[in-house]
């Protein structure tokens, strides 16, 4: 069955997986979607049999349509290799009752390693198939994780260049070290005065940009996404839930066919919308608990109906889930609007005029899947600290988010079943937070090496390859510009008057 893809926001005909890919925003601004979601084609015993290489094969096939099976599988090869410290790519460990989906072991120790190292392989594949001459320039907006996935992944990456704007006072300080020492002849990190939203935002309005857009292809340029909504991000990442389902099937923890819950820490509901997609491809998982920092916008969305980001953006210690638009939401609403691309424009007009919409019931009643927890920033570090008190493990700030967020869904719906937690980051990214979680008066004063090292001794873990590069790493990138100056910010970098 062939898979295209079509804008939520237009009925205009579809396109191909790797056109979608190169694109990655459509042109009317919507989100690409695949016109059908693929069934799991092998029996989940099957694929329990399956090392991670052949797993991320077996799924991704059914999303990448017009790609070959040697062009996927030499995709696939070149991302989950080595840059992996471990094997299993993605190991489980259990913590408290629940499962952690370690998701932090690649390149730049967060989460967004299991999608942005296959994306360059995917994009510059996508570009070969479409006969595309022109110089592909990423262009991404982060909230901290991104930004550095993405750069680890297209650094001296032929036919592209990769520009990233992150807010300057709204990442964490390691965060912030591993983008400005990153380098690469084609790439360009940018600190913002501004946070996420407005980052998003402006990319989102270059990306808009009809004139910008000529002007660049008539100087040998084209613009893509490294962002989770471009699908070459979403994809890929749906492999892992079913990696988390048939490694307990496998292990014997789980019957065949039993029902999992999922709890996912949200920012930007690309990695919450990759398990549903599993969900919806056959993969038996019972819930979706969405996982908010205090921007918890999404929280009162699922209990209320009503979408609404007027509200303070507050800096949390969890900076990757400090977002107010959540952008691949748009993919949930396009669907639960039974694919109206109509009812989805209207929803999203209203967004950006007002800042707010609501969904009809019947949109509503479709949400069953999903539920929404928060944690507050006492919470998430009295997590933090709880495991490694009771467990000895030490989970980041965005996981704690999530392991909070299932300790309130459990007690509130007595729900006993297996579940799996997405944990996003290694605690060594945000060492600080995590260190001051577990002991803010001895902790406290310490510069953030120091604590690196405390880290270690306290955890057992070794200290990520990451974190020992930027340890002494020239800073190399000191570019920062206001919201309004990121269109001539990509214009200077590409030489483009
Ligand atoms: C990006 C990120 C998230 C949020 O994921 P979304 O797909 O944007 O919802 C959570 N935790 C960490 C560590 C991240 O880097």
């Amino acid at each position: 069955m062939e898979v295209l893809y079509r804008s939520t926001r237009g009925a205009k005909e579809a396109v191909t997986a790797s056109q979608a890919i190169l694109q990655g925003l459509a042109h009317d601004g919507g989100l690409f979607v695949p016109t059908e979601i693929p069934q799991l084609a092998c029996d989940l015993r099957t694929l329990a049999g399956m090392n991670y290489r052949e797993l991320a094969y077996e799924v991704m096939r059914l999303f990448l349509t017009d790609f070959t099976e040697e062009e996927l599988k030499a995709c696939i090869a070149g991302a989950y290799d080595e840059k992996f410290d471990t094997e299993e790519i993605a190991p489980l460990v259990k913590v408290g009752g629940a499962w952690h989906l370690e998701l932090f072991h690649g390149a730049t120790i967060a989460f967004k390693d299991m999608a942005l190292s296959i994306l360059p392989h995917l994009m510059t594949t996508a570009a070969k198939k479409n006969q595309i001459k022109n110089e592909i320039v990423i262009l991404t907006a982060t909230s901290g994780d991104t930004g550095k996935a993405a750069l680890a992944g297209f650094a001296d990456v032929p036919g592209t260049r990769i520009i990233v704007f992150y807010p300057k006072d709204g990442v964490s300080p390691i965060q912030e070290k591993q983008m400005v020492t990153q380098k690469g002849d084609n790439t360009l990190v940018v600190g913002i005065h501004g946070n996420f939203d407005d980052a998003q935002n402006g990319v989102k309005a270059i990306f808009g940009d009809e004139a910008l857009a000529k002007e660049l292809d008539a100087a040998g340029f084209q613009f893509s996404s490294a962002n989770s909504i471009n699908i070459g991000r979403l994809v890929p990442q749906v492999v892992y839930y079913v990696y988390a389902y048939v490694q307990l099937l496998a292990r014997g923890e789980i019957a065949d066919g039993e029902e999992i819950n999922v709890v996912v820490p949200t920012g930007n509901f690309g990695n919450i919308l990759a398990a549903y997609y599993a969900k919806l491809m056959g993969l038996p998982i019972a819930k979706l608990v969405c996982a908010s920092n205090e921007n918890k916008v999404l929280y009162d969305f699922f209990r209320t109906g009503e979408y609404d980001r007027n509200r303070p953006f507050i800096l949390t210690s969890s900076p990757s889930m400090d977002i107010l638009i959540s952008s691949n939401l748009e993919r949930l609403i396009y669907r639960i609007a039974g694919a109206d691309a109509g009812k989805d424009t209207e929803l999203m007009a209203e967004l950006s005029k007002n800042g707010k919409y609501t969904i009809t019931s019947a949109m509503r009643g479709q949400l069953q899947d999903f539920c929404g927890y928060f944690a507050s920033e006492p919470e998430s570090a009295a997590t933090i600290r709880g495991a490694y008190e009771e467990d000895g493990y030490v989970m980041d700030p965005h996981t704690s988010v999530a392991a909070c967020a299932y300790r309130k869904y459990k007690e509130e719906t007595g729900d006993a079943r297996t579940t799996v937690i997405a944990s996003t980051a290694s605690p060594y990214k945000f060492t600080r937070s995590v260190m001051e979680a577990i002991d803010a008066e001895k902790y406290g004063k310490m510069g953030d090496f120091e604590l690196v090292d405390e880290l270690q001794a306290l955890s057992g873990t070794k200290i990520p390859n990451a974190i020992e590069e930027i340890r002494s790493a020239p800073v190399r990138h000191k570019t920062v510009c206001e919201v309004q100056e990121m269109e001539q910010t990509v214009k200077n970098f590409l030489g483009i008057r």
